[in-house]
């Protein structure tokens, strides 16, 4: 029989997969094909098309808590029923500044839930799972997941961030990066999803999913901080009060913790920093201050000692980042953020590690370029503190439950949804040392 032309095996499979991943058939049928004639699993779960919801939402020149209509979910995704979700300071500018979303987007890029329906092709998570949404995905396949950095997961460049909502007037509403999170119901891609078997607060699992995680992950993953080290830890908000935890979970000897904000170096102090110092008061003086806390117990050199040139700190961690707003507290040195990264290079010790968290800095920052190129430090540049959310996010749920992470120290203060907005103007004025939106 003469073969069927433009007809192969692969076409008929790849077809078949448009079919499941609920594409037309047409091509094969010559008609519209029904859900039900759908070959494979169904959706699991409650469905959940349809439901009515409410989220925060940014719309033009305004942001506000809207009543959406959930869209029919795609197969590789994941329906959420909000517990909580902190509002990020990296957000600030978008929720709160004007004119910047010509379609409506939900706020946020993190979260913590139930999950309510899965799609078909879902295999990470179940409904009913607790889950961790967190800012960045995993998926395990691609280049960069594959070589063990998982933090700059590239699953998101090949999938379009689509509507996942409707307004009363029928416009679609997405997710801001395919997350959002100020929202009773989040629709995500399983490769967000971490699933966790624990009873913890839900207010400290929506931490874990951005800047707690983060910070944990900082002197774990991309540098494991030698037991008996010193660590610097520039800024004590949420993420470097994690990371000050972080170092003392690995062992180190000193964590010198640097922050402008009076109330924040408090904090650091009752999460285990050794001291905690003001950068203002330091002005200058701040390297050579961290250098002599760093100063071995002796000058003599051939006795482990470093003589006169000082010596360092063996990691410095860089949690401050440019500032978005002006703060109603205390201002740091330089709201662009460049400084804390150029300190965070100076006050390492020749061979020691920087780890670099902050966004939102402006500018270009310099080094002096013969003692950057030989001075053998090692900068490593901390995507989420290069979290591998599917190994880290269960094991810092552990470290919580064991006590030696004290995750609700890192809980500022709770809004409800309707009071998202405030939320986001606190932590835009750094009045609150963070803001997790709990949902009922
Ligand atoms: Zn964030
Ligand atoms: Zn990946």
């Amino acid at each position: 029989m003469p073969k069927e032309p433009g007809v192969s095996r692969r076409s008929v499979l790849k077809q078949g997969m448009a079919v499941a991943a609920g594409g037309s058939a047409g091509a094969l049928l010559g008609r519209p094909v029904e859900a039900s004639e759908i070959p494979g699993p169904r959706a699991q779960g409650t469905s959940t098309a349809g439901q009515a919801f409410r989220a925060l939402v940014r719309y033009r020149d305004g942001v506000s808590v809207e009543e959406l209509r959930l869209l029919p979910i795609r197969p590789r995704e994941v329906v959420v029923r909000s517990e909580a979700s902190m509002a990020c300071y990296s957000i600030t500018p978008f929720a709160l500044r004007t004119n910047n979303y010509a379609r409506p987007t939900i706020m946020n890029h993190s979260g913590m839930g139930v999950v309510e329906e899965v799609g078909p092709m879902v295999k990470r998570v179940q409904p009913g799972d607790r889950v961790i949404v967190a800012g960045t995905p995993q998926c395990g396949q691609c280049y960069q997941c594959l070589q063990g950095r998982a933090d700059h997961c590239q699953w998101l460049s090949g999938v379009d961030v689509h509507p996942i909502a409707e307004m009363a007037d029928g416009t679609g509403v997405v997710e801001m990066s395919g997350i959002g999170g100020i929202s009773e119901l989040m629709v995500v891609a399983e490769e967000y999803c971490c699933p966790v078997f624990t009873d913890l607060p839900a207010a400290e699992l929506a931490m874990l999913a951005d800047t707690s995680g983060t910070g944990l992950a900082a002197c774990m993953n991309l540098v494991q901080v030698d037991p008996g080290s010193d660590v610097v830890v520039l800024g004590a908000g949420p993420l470097g009060l994690a990371a000050i935890q972080s170092a003392r979970i690995m062992g180190a000897a000193q964590v010198i913790a640097v922050e402008p904000v009076a109330y924040r170096r408090e904090k650091a102090l009752e999460v285990g920093a050794n001291a905690a110092l003001d950068p203002n008061a330091e002005g200058d003086g701040l390297v050579s201050t961290i250098q002599a806390m760093c100063a071995p117990p002796t000058d003599r050199l051939f006795a482990g000692g470093s003589g006169a040139r000082g010596r360092g700190a063996d990691y410095v961690i860089e949690a401050v980042g440019g500032d978005q707003f002006p703060p109603e507290v205390e201002v740091g040195p330089d709201p662009t953020g460049i400084l804390p990264i150029r300190q965070a290079w100076t006050m390492a010790r020749p061979g020691g590690h920087i780890v670099t968290h902050g966004i939102g800095q402006r500018g270009e920052v310099s080094f002096p370029a013969s003692a950057f190129s030989i001075s053998g430090k090692t900068f490593h540049a901390g995507q989420q503190g290069g979290l591998n959310m599917m190994r880290d996010l269960p094991r810092f749920v552990r470290l919580a439950e064991a006590g030696l992470f004290d995750a609700a120290a890192l809980v500022g203060q709770t809004y409800t949804l309707d009071q998202a907005r405030e939320a986001f103007e606190a932590v835009a004025a750094r009045t609150v040392l963070s803001a997790v939106v709990v949902f009922d």
